[in-house]
């Protein structure tokens, strides 16, 4: 299971799970189009792959998106990718809507896909979460975005206290940190150019490519990764 599949890097991640010949459930919010373009290629690679449409904030879409990923089998893995930020802004100017749909679809939503997944897993005996979180989580994103940075502190800290919380349970929980990416979350929230203006401040020099996230996503999903939870991997080009 995929949470924000439709394009970026949960798009990445569909893709190289799909390559690898895992069937993917993927959810995303209101792009129909790429998301029936994302299955489709995933299609072409030979898996099974299913797009539902389901707010991951809102608590009976999240149960009718794992309820549809049971025709492709148990579900094994979650990836905790849907995300969103908003237009640049000082604290001192944020609006209170604006703080509360950050929390509400960063936060809210990664605690429910994470507690529908645990459900899950248990059930077919174990299996791993991979959340999404951010540099910013770390940077705290001051005069662009404290409230993003601050809901993926807090996704840091569901990886650390879930990791323990069902480790018994054959449940491993990661996460991983993705710092500039190439992606249109940027455009998204305002600011077209911000990878342009902002990659010369990278150690590597560059912006990440969506699939380097991804990379690392399915890694830690991976039996290759099997003593590894309650741990999150900065993919960040040394920001
Ligand atoms: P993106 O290109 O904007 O894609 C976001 C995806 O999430 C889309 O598939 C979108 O669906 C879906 N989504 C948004 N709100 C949703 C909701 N309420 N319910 C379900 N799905 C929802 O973003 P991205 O850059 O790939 O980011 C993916 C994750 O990485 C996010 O958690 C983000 O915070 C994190 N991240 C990104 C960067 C970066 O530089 N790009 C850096 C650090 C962390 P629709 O297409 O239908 O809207």
């Amino acid at each position: 299971m995929v949470t924000g599949g439709s394009r970026g890097i949960g798009a990445a991640v569909v893709q190289a799970l799909a390559a690898r010949g895992v069937r993917t459930c993927f959810s995303y919010a209101t792009r129909r189009e790429a998301a029936d373009v994302v299955a489709a290629t995933a299609h072409d690679l030979g898996s099974a792959c299913l797009a539902v449409q389901a707010d991951v904030s809102v608590e009976s879409d999240v149960r009718r998106l794992f309820h549809a990923a049971a025709e492709l089998g148990p579900v094994t893995g979650l990836v905790n990718n849907a995300g969103i930020t908003g237009p640049q802004s000082s604290v001192a100017d944020l609006e209170v809507d604006r703080i509360r749909r950050i929390l509400d679809v960063n936060v809210v939503g990664a605690f429910l896909c994470a507690r529908e997944a645990v459900k899950h897993l248990r059930a077919s005996g174990g299996g791993t979460i991979v959340n999404v979180s951010s540099r910013a989580a770390v940077s705290g994103s001051p005069g662009e975005y404290v409230d993003y940075a601050a809901s993926k502190a807090a996704v840091d800290t569901l990886t650390v206290g879930l990791a323990q919380e069902v480790a018994a349970d054959g449940i491993r929980v990661a996460g991983v940190r993705p710092g500039l990416i190439r992606t249109d979350i940027h455009a998204s929230s305002g600011e077209p150019g911000r990878v342009e203006r902002l990659q010369k401040t990278i150690p590597m020099g560059r912006a990440g490519e969506p699939d380097e996230v991804a990379e690392a996503v399915v890694w830690l999903l991976s039996d290759a990764a099997s003593f590894v939870t309650g741990a999150t991997l900065d993919v960040a080009g040394g920001r």
